[in-house]
């Protein structure tokens, strides 16, 4: 068992919850406090996750957030899904850590019953290419020794025997049964009520105030609130945030688009989510319909988008891209009507190792969660018990494997290669 599993159950038992649970305030409902032992600018899942944490380690938490509701940007548009099968050692410990939070999520934070629709249908990577089954090789290896024995790398045969709708050319998968989806509005919700901090919605950060020992308040439309701490959660506007405190975070934006098609039994419910890794396109079932995504080209990094636009072409690409490897869709692409079909778009929010930045910035008091690509959903629960740990002290920023300070140039970065 990674080492980060244990910190887990050290939540469950030592952290109990309080009497409060965490309210959404809308300005007509109450007004802001003046001051906070933590204060998160952002409700997205990595905002929440943090409060969460934040406010079970004992400190007063609130949350400020710009939109009239949690979870109405990346958030929002995510594919939902969730796996430990990384690349980067770190990666996979923090995955795996969060896996073993969700499948336990009702204990951590609290509410008897709560049920965040996990579906570990496993996740399937697919590869045409015979030279690849090499690399497939050493990174399951990898996932072995870190303690994921249950990865397995399957030859063509094996994928075809367990998973019929595979073309035969395919040449090498790996699949991990643990992997799979969930439902994050509800895990998202979850977060909030388990733990004891109010988000303040319509509620924008204009300025961070620093002094002598650091940040000293967060200045937003609807007043100032006096802190010591802040938490920087706010995906694609983290580094114009952090800019306000004079931190320069070098994040990048792209769009990415996902599909949900709304027409019942186009592919089979009790597929795993499938990965072509030559080209980077996913399908899985949503319910009784289907999910699609990837395959895109990275489109030239742009500036944080608060409405994303979608482009009609993609559901095409994407369905013509999946009958690659599951032939079954181009049937499924030949009568599919224009409104059995619905496309998002949002933001990857990434920097040059495709790993998170989560931790302290030069500006004492002053922390950062935030880059986590197209893995936020799976991040966000480990990701937020590390920076509630580092805000605390249980973890020395020495042993923090992403840090912000590793970005600065002339550091040797080990690049996620797993990321879709
Ligand atoms: C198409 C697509 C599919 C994806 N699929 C997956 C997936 O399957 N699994 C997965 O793990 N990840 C996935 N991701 C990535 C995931 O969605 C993100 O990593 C995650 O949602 C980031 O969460 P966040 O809380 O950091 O950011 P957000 O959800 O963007 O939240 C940031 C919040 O900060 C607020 N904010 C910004 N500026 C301010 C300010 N000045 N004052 C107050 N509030 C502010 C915003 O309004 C927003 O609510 C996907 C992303 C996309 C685009």
């Amino acid at each position: 068992m990674p080492a980060n599993a244990c910190r887990i159950i050290e939540y469950l038992v030592i952290h109990g919850q309080g009497g409060h649970m965490g309210n959404v305030i809308s300005p007509d409902r109450g007004s802001l406090p003046g001051n906070a032992d933590v204060v998160v600018i952002g409700a997205g899942i990595v905002g929440a996750a943090s409060a969460f944490f934040a406010s079970r380690a004992g400190l007063k938490t609130i949350v400020v957030e710009r939109r009239e509701q949690p979870g109405m940007l990346a958030t929002a548009v995510s594919s939902e899904c969730v796996r430990e099968q990384w690349s980067q050692p770190h990666n996979i410990e923090m995955m795996h850590e969060s896996l073993t939070m969700l499948e336990r999520f009702a204990d951590l934070v609290g509410l008897p019953g709560y049920d965040i629709s996990l579906h570990q249908q496993g996740y399937l990577f697919l590869t045409a290419q015979a030279e690849q089954a090499r690399r497939f090789e050493r990174i399951v290896e990898r996932q072995h020794h870190l303690g994921l024995v249950q990865v397995e790398l399957l030859d063509a045969a094996e994928v075809r025997r367990r998973f019929p709708f595979v073309s035969p050319r395919v040449a090498v998968g790996r699949f991990n049964q643990r992997d799979g989806w969930l439902a994050v509005h509800e895990m998202l919700w979850g977060f909030i009520k388990g733990g004891q901090a109010d988000v303040y919605t319509e509620t924008t950060v204009t300025a961070i105030e620093r002094d002598d020992r650091g940040v000293e308040a967060v200045v937003t439309n609807r007043g100032t609130i006096k802190t010591r701490r802040v938490v920087i959660a706010a995906g694609p506007f983290a580094a114009r945030v952090a800019a306000l405190a004079g931190v320069h975070v070098p994040l990048m934006n792209v769009r990415r688009q996902e599909v949900r098609l709304s027409r019942h039994g186009v592919c089979p419910p009790d597929a795993p989510m499938v990965v072509d890794d030559d080209t980077g396109v996913y399908w899985r079932p949503d319910g009784p319909a289907a999910l699609l995504g990837g395959g895109e080209k990275d489109d030239q990094p742009s500036e944080p988008l608060e409405y994303v636009p979608t482009d009609w072409d993609f559901p095409a690409a994407v369905l013509d891209n999946a009958a690659r490897l599951c032939p079954f869709w181009a049937s499924v692409a030949e009568d599919l009507k224009a409104d059995e079909v619905f496309i998002n778009a949002g933001q990857y929010s990434f920097v040059a190792d495709r790993c998170p930045i989560i931790g302290p910035t030069p500006v004492p008091g002053l922390y950062i969660n935030a880059a986590y690509d197209g893995h936020g959903i799976m991040g966000a629960p480990a990701g937020s018990r590390l920076l509630v740990d580092l805000i605390t002290g249980r973890v020395a920023t020495e042993d923090n494997p992403f840090a912000l300070d590793r970005l600065a140039s002339g550091h040797h970065l080990d690049i996620e290669e797993e990321v879709i």
